[in-house]
């Protein structure tokens, strides 16, 4: 149909975003920004001035010979390709080989499908549609693969678009119905309209008229915003078509003259002489040949010009159809015979139909019977072959449509569970740090409740110690001391084991304190302890009872033993150097001894013996030791 063969140098320059007329300016240094924005511009001028665009991306292309730039380069030969498929295939399929081999350096997968795609255009180019087929699908499951949205509708547009030239229509729809939806998807709205222009050109081939109109509606409402005199010139005739197939005249007359309008203002021959044929068929349809006539002639020199031979049978049809009704029948019959030769040549079975119905009301009404029954067996049979063929099409469409929701929906519940999976991903994520927390947290807690207990426990330990010994000399006080003993005394009535009991007090010390105040005292009670710690051995118990009192008990010990103890104590004392407080001063002490008995139940009984020892040696004039059995 029209349709197709006027959308064909869409296909080729699809990768358009949008495109404007604003001069490129190759002046200026080159950095990567500069390359990339002039391959925007490349991209841009590609529809309107395709030869700018061609000088553009040779200039980006020879700037990354001194500046490499994989994406860069990716980018400039995935354009290039697509410029030269109808120039010089043969260099095109060059750009698609070093894409390919780029590509494998490239982060994006999907300019693997991008190349494979040139590769289907330049095979489509060459008439191998099986083959650019193939190569449409590899670059499809790449893409998909890749998930590189643009890449994947670009190449489900050109499969969908050579399907629905092979006539498969269902696969092509539904090729095509992805495509735009990706389009959308990814807001490229030229692309995505471009799309709809041939799901409506599909719909028009299989015969569903209605949907047709629907889409080229659409379209032309795009276009219209657009403001693109050009496509929007091709979108009406297209629906000019699709009305008349509806009969509906005029509403495809109205089209037809906008469309006309749209070609004239840019000066499209092809796109004019498209039109007139339109308002030429509505004119025969509305039994106004004259009219009609008149549009058909404006149209031929014009079709011929642009050797559109489909488009001149089409005329030819019109014509002889015109002629039929103006009752110039031998005109009409050497028309109708030019586009049945020509329609069967290029195989085109709507227009076969249409002929063939032409020739049978030609003929009826030359009641030339034979030929009309002839024409007519040949009309019903081509009308039938189009109807089985798009009532199969129409059936596989449902069932696609209904595949294609279905595998939607799928998509759906698959990225449903995918988010519910990493959400329970995220939550148990989430679990895990709580339980690092409460693990970390719980460690420090037990770590501060063990250095809280270790405190506690070394300040009771500190304040036992301090209960227990003297704070000015650092012996026992009174108190252990004498717990000592008692245990001592104990132990003694159930051994018999040996213990002797010293006391030791200071001589005139009141003096001392009353001479050189308390101070001095303190000191010299300190050198005192310390002397009784130089002479006592290691298995004895030294204590302060108070005062300038000392106690010394000494387990094991017999009274001889003792009793050279106890003069060591007080040759040890009467040696203390003090010099340093006047240098005649000495301090001696006096000691009384005794040993436990098993007869002693109380300590009183132990200390009153030795405390009676010390008297004595006080008594005997001091700085001695005296025993008391
Ligand atoms: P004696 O030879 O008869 O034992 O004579 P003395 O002076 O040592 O005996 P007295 O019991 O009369 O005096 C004990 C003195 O010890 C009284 C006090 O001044 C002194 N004294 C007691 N406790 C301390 C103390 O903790 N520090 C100091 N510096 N002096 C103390
Ligand atoms: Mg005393
Ligand atoms: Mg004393």
């Amino acid at each position: 149909m029209i349709g197709l063969l006027l959308l064909a140098p869409l296909v080729l320059s699809l990768s358009l975003p949008a495109w404007s007329k604003q001069a490129a300016d190759p002046a200026g240094s080159v950095t990567g920004d500069n390359l990339a924005a002039l391959l925007d511009q490349a991209e841009q001028a590609k529809r309107s001035d395709a030869e700018l665009a061609v000088k553009l991306t040779s200039q980006v292309i020879d700037a990354l010979q001194q500046h490499p730039d994989a994406e860069l380069e990716l980018r400039a030969r995935f354009l290039r390709c697509d410029e030269l498929i109808a120039g010089a295939p043969a260099k095109a399929r060059e750009e698609v080989e070093r894409g390919l081999q780029l590509a494998k350096q490239s982060m994006r997968d999907g300019w693997r499908a991008g190349f494979l795609s040139c590769l289907g255009n330049i095979l489509e180019f060459e008439g191998k549609n099986t083959e650019a087929e193939q190569q449409y699908s590899d670059a499809v499951a790449i893409a998909e693969v890749a998930q590189d949205h643009h890449m994947l509708a670009h190449a489900l547009y050109q499969r969908g678009y050579i399907r629905g030239v092979a006539g498969n229509y269902s696969g092509g729809l539904a090729d095509l119905q992805r495509s735009h939806g990706l389009y959308e998807k990814i807001n490229k709205p030229v692309h995505a309209r471009t799309v709809i222009n041939s799901i409506a050109t599909l719909y028009n081939r299989m015969g569903d008229f209605a949907q047709a109109r629907q889409y080229y509606e659409r379209s032309v409402r795009l276009l219209e915003a657009e403001n693109e005199p050009s496509d929007l010139g091709i979108a009406l005739h297209n629906l000019g078509r699709t009305l008349e197939n509806l009969a509906l005249y005029d509403d495809a007359q109205k089209a037809f003259e906008r469309a006309l309008a749209a070609h004239l203002s840019i000066g499209y021959d092809r796109g004019v002489a498209y039109a007139r044929r339109g308002l030429g068929s509505v004119l025969n349809a509305r039994l106004q040949p004259e009219q009609a006539l008149k549009e058909l002639d404006l149209a031929m020199p014009l079709a011929r010009s642009s050797n559109d031979n489909r488009l001149q049978a089409q005329i030819q049809l019109q014509r002889g159809i015109a002629l039929r009704q103006l009752k110039r029948y031998r005109e009409a019959r050497a028309e109708l015979d030019l586009a049945l030769a020509a329609f069967k040549q290029i195989r085109a079975q709507h227009e076969l139909r249409d002929t063939y119905a032409a020739m049978a009301t030609l003929n009826a009404e030359l009641e030339n019977w034979r030929a009309a029954y002839e024409a007519h067996v040949s009309l019903k049979q081509i009308a039938d072959q189009l109807a089985t063929g798009q009532r199969d099409q129409q059936l596989a469409l449902i069932k696609v449509q209904f595949d294609t929701r279905y595998q939607e929906q799928q998509n759906r519940a698959l990225e449903k569970e995918k988010a519910a999976v990493e959400q329970a991903l995220a939550q148990e994520q989430r679990a895990n740090r709580l339980q690092v927390i409460v693990i970390v947290l719980g460690a420090l807690v037990l770590l501060l409740l063990v250095f809280a207990i270790w405190r506690q426990w070394r300040n009771s330990r500190k304040l036992q110690a301090m209960a227990m010994t003297d704070e000015l000399t650092g012996l026992a006080n009174r108190r252990r001391v004498l717990a000592t003993l008692d245990a001592m005394r104990q132990s003694h009535r159930a051994t018999e084991r040996q213990v002797a009991v010293l006391i030791a007090d200071l001589d005139h010390f009141k003096l001392l304190n009353d001479s050189w105040g308390h101070l001095v005292g303190d000191k010299v009670l300190k050198r005192v302890a310390a002397a009784f710690r130089t002479v006592v051995r290691e298995q004895d118990v030294l204590g302060r009872l108070g005062g300038e009192e000392f106690l010394l008990l000494l387990p094991s010990t017999d009274k001889t033993e003792a009793l050279q103890v106890a003069e060591r104590v007080r040759g040890a004392v009467a040696a203390i150097d003090l010099t340093d407080i006047d240098p005649g001063l000495k301090q001696t002490i006096s000691l009384g001894g005794t040993s436990c008995k098993v007869g002693d139940e109380q300590i009183g009984h132990i200390l009153a013996r030795a405390d009676a020892a010390l008297y004595s040696a006080k008594e005997q004039g001091r700085n001695r030791v005296l025993w008391q059995d």
